[in-house]
């Protein structure tokens, strides 16, 4: 086949770096592949080849190529916990988990039952994840279907690869939050044969958190599990000490947090637990034999006072647990993964652990598609993945640019390239998004219509 002669062929050039291993189990330098100057080929929304310019232009004379000097391309990046319906209440001061949720997040939740108002935020909540880079996250409604619907449509517009999921909660949250074991079988039931592996997205069975579903309702969630066994289930797991305590009274029969969801079957390869800040040594060591993952979020974890992540622990060689980098949007602060993952690194300097540039990008690409199972679609540049990327700007801030000012010649320049961008990046430093191979425009005000939120 003369290949130079397939028109639906385009080229992205530039410095490409990627994950094609884990660097928490070998050395960075053999987890991460990179281009200094590289090439992407891409037909029909994904990867065709990815390499070394000079050699593999060879074999695509004439590509029609886009040229990004001077620029880092990576794998979009993977946010695995955020909330949407709380994009209005970041940043809102004061108060720990059980008392946050009272007075800012449950008010702000009750307002999507107006499914105009959730598509209104649901656009502005894309909008975001995507000025910051990140194409893929596991996503958060809220206890009205609405709310799920609106997110759903608004992602399948844009064909994003997203994973979301309406919220179950019949107790312990103000009456006007609450379903029911039955209401939440039906309406989550009903999401998931319209929503579940539609084009590029998969629904998330979304019991709050032990303290907020009766037993009943955790049982009906078995339900729909063993009756969808490919859905995913997303719910948070020992966040804040008060929170262990109520759970510790709520289910005093259970030997330990973990062990109520175990006792619902809730805990498998395709569960998502946020936080996991407490845990003891045997729930770290039952979450990884049940292959479950655990999302880490810095911004939420230290607004919020919730305590430090024992990422190293969890990640020990000797029984990994695959983790993933999250903004808990709104307990977090921050829609960047670039500084969601320079808190991470904070965090880890706190207990004496480093966390390496190749490490971080791992748990925000390959990791994070690792943990959410979507790595046969999404996570590095593999011949046959979706072709959703970002190319980043190390120089988008007058320091950064008086930093990053000298070409980037070994593959030391690169590392320290990408260390910087995590530490100092934010939004402003995407030069530009693409989903399934194509270039995205990102709004640099809200687009969402005002009348939404009159
Ligand atoms: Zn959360």
């Amino acid at each position: 086949m003369n290949r130079s002669s397939d028109s639906s062929l385009t080229g992205i050039r530039g410095c490409l770096i990627d994950c094609l291993e884990d660097p928490f189990l070998i050395s960075d330098y053999r987890a991460v592949r990179w281009f200094l100057d590289g090439l992407l080929v891409i037909q029909s929304g994904k990867i065709l080849a990815c390499g070394n310019y000079e050699q593999l232009i060879e074999s695509y004379p004439g590509l029609k190529i886009t040229h990004y000097p001077d620029r880092i391309i990576t794998p979009g990046l993977i946010d695995t916990h955020v909330h949407f319906p709380q994009t209005a209440i970041v940043a809102s001061y004061g108060k720990q988990l059980l008392e946050w949720l009272e007075l800012y997040t449950f008010p702000e939740e009750r307002k999507f039952q107006d499914f105009e108002y959730a598509a209104g935020v649901a656009e502005i909540f894309l909008d975001e994840l995507l000025r910051n880079g990140t194409t893929t996250a596991m996503v958060w409604t809220t206890v009205f279907p609405e709310s799920t619907e609106a997110l759903f449509q608004a992602a399948q517009r844009r064909n994003l690869r997203l994973i979301a999921g309406k919220i179950m909660m019949d107790r312990n949250a103000p009456d006007y939050l609450l379903d029911t074991a039955e209401t939440a079988y039906r309406q989550s039931r009903s999401l998931i044969e319209q929503w579940h592996d539609r084009d590029r997205l998969s629904y998330a069975l979304t019991p709050r958190f032990a303290p907020t579903s009766t037993p009943e309702q955790l049982q009906i969630t078995q339900q729909l599990q063993s009756e969808f066994p490919s859905v995913y289930l997303q719910t948070h797991l020992s966040e804040n000490l008060g929170e262990l305590a109520w759970v510790k009274e709520l289910f005093p029969d259970d030997r330990d947090y973990l062990a109520v969801y175990e006792r619902f079957g809730l805990v498998h390869d395709r569960s998502v637990f946020a936080h996991g800040i407490h845990l003891s040594e045997s729930e770290f060591a039952r979450l990884a034999s049940a292959g479950a993952t655990l999302a880490f979020c810095p911004t939420s974890n230290l607004f919020l006072g919730s305590g430090l992540f024992k990422l190293h622990e969890a990640k020990a060689p000797e029984r990994p647990i695959a983790v993933g980098l999250a903004t808990d949007i709104g307990g977090g602060t921050s829609f960047s993964l670039l500084q969601t993952a320079s808190e991470a690194y904070k965090v880890s300097q706190l207990q004496n652990q480093t966390l390496s540039a190749v490490q971080m990008l791992f748990l925000l690409t390959l990791g994070g598609a690792r943990s959410l199972s979507l790595d046969h679609a999404i996570g590095n540049f593999e011949p046959g993945k979706e072709a959703d990327f970002v190319v980043w700007n190390c120089r988008s801030t007058p320091i950064m640019d008086f930093r990053n000012r000298a070409e980037i010649q070994t593959w030391e320049d690169l590392n320290d390239r990408l260390f910087s961008l995590l530490m100092m990046g934010d939004d402003r430093s995407v030069d530009c998004v693409y989903i399934l191979g194509d270039r995205v425009s990102l709004p640099q005000v809200a687009t969402a219509p005002d009348k939404a939120f009159g």
